[in-house]
């Protein structure tokens, strides 16, 4: 399926994106809310046929106060994966028991914290789930994450399905696991599986799904069933995007069916972040200079791996467009960052040309780019924007000094 951003539509989104640059500076994330409700609600049709169906949307992709409201607004309840991620959520409006959290390898005392705030808790892992049966034993309801072991996509760094995962109770582990949970008495009220970044195949997904429904027939007491998440975005012409129609139809006769042996309707959950804000976000930034080497033509931009990690550390690919000479003659650039460390965005790209001043946009940078962004050479995080309703806010500052000082202590020496 291809992306808003390579129709004819584009232009005006070029236009708004240059013009938050001049307004706010760069480097500058821009996030456009009305992709987020497009992907919002296309995902919502797509499993429109299922009588209960909630979409929690995972914050670790994009965390901004701004973007929670907008999800709330929706309808969508709200995936955390950290008990800070908790309060976010809390303080943006949603109500606890709207609020799922899924930790991994945290202590028992976080957990605690989160029962003090009444959140739907996810444990995954049978240590930890003992200690929590003998805590609240049957008074706090529990979601158990399984690993069904299905790899989901391609790429092994996003990949948490493997045998030797750190994610999830194995399925091996189901004798153990209804053991444990019948000797604390627990109240298991959800399973969840959550199997990696990228569903390119609807039916390998699928397998993983019927091997949860597998766990989820051994416990009476469920109120939902959690698939997690894997939703794939395309970030270049030519990438496979998750089926969502077909996953919807797919998964509603699965469901059904599932739901009427186990007697009751439950509610069947998602827990999208990438499929619901990449495509809304853009990375801006100038090109502070034109550098010719014997083999390549650098152009180097006031940013680096410090605000946008994802080409390094996933090899991601992030479309990239010239606001400046969007019309220009195409030329091949390695487009690199200021940072003391080998930070290059793309190698050997055809972008129209280029020249000292122009502002660039990376396209798919709302999910894992701010949320991602540290101070490293000490460099300010950037400004945050988003377009909502016909104009560009400010929904985060940019950095200052205070920001790199605030919390280190000087001993005067
Ligand atoms: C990161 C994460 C998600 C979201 O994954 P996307 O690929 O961004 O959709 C969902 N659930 C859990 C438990 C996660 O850790």
């Amino acid at each position: 399926m291809p992306t808003d951003i390579t129709a004819p539509t584009q232009a005006p989104r070029l236009k708004a994106l240059s013009e938050a640059c001049q307004q706010y500076g760069t480097p500058l994330y821009v996030y456009d809310s009305a992709i987020m409700a497009r992907q919002y609600q296309k995902l919502t049709e797509a499993f429109a046929a299922i009588p209960q169906v909630r979409i929690n949307y995972a914050c670790k992709a994009l965390s901004n106060l701004n973007v929670l409201r907008l999800f709330k607004k929706m309808g969508s309840g709200l995936d955390t994966v950290s008990i800070q991620e908790v309060e976010l959520g809390l303080k943006a409006g949603f109500a606890p028991e709207e609020i799922i959290y899924t930790p991994n390898g945290v202590s028992f005392a976080e957990v605690q914290k989160a029962v003090e705030y009444g959140v739907r808790v996810n444990i995954d892992n049978l240590g930890l789930l003992e200690h929590f049966g003998s805590h609240y034993g049957h008074s706090y309801p529990v979601c158990i994450r399984i690993n069904p072991h299905i790899m989901a996509g391609g790429n092994a760094k996003i990949s948490v399905g493997h045998i030797d995962s750190k994610f999830g109770i194995s399925i091996h582990q189901t004798r153990h696991l209804e053991r444990l949970v019948e000797s604390l008495n627990l109240r298991v009220e959800g399973v969840h599986m959550h199997t990696g970044s990228d569903i390119l195949d609807v039916d390998t997904f699928l397998s993983g799904a019927e091997l949860l429904l597998e766990v989820a027939r051994k416990f009476p007491d469920l109120q939902y069933i959690d698939f997690g998440s894997g939703f794939k975005v395309p970030y270049q012409p030519g990438d496979i995007a998750t089926d969502v129609e077909e996953l919807g139809a797919k998964m509603g006769s699965l469901f059904e069916h599932f739901c009427r042996d186990y007697g009751r309707t439950l509610s069947l959950e998602f827990e999208p972040g990438k499929y619901l804000v990449s495509e809304a976000g853009y990375f801006c930034c100038q090109v502070n200079g034109i550098k010719q080497t014997t083999a390549t033509v650098f152009a180097q931009v006031d940013t680096g791996l410090n605000h946008l990690i994802r080409p390094m550390l996933y090899d991601a690919h992030h479309d990239i467009y010239n606001l400046s000479n969007p019309n220009g003659r195409a030329r091949v650039y390695s487009v690199v960052g200021y940072i003391c460390e080998t930070d290059t965005f793309a190698s050997d790209r055809q972008i129209p040309e280029v020249r000292e001043g122009d502002l660039l946009a990376f396209a798919n940078a709302g999910a894992y780019c701010y949320t991602m962004a540290n101070n490293y050479n000490s460099r300010y995080r950037p400004a945050e924007v988003l377009l909502h309703e016909g104009e560009a806010r400010l929904i985060r500052e940019r950095e200052s000094m205070e920001d790199l000082l605030r919390n280190q202590i000087d001993l005067g020496i």
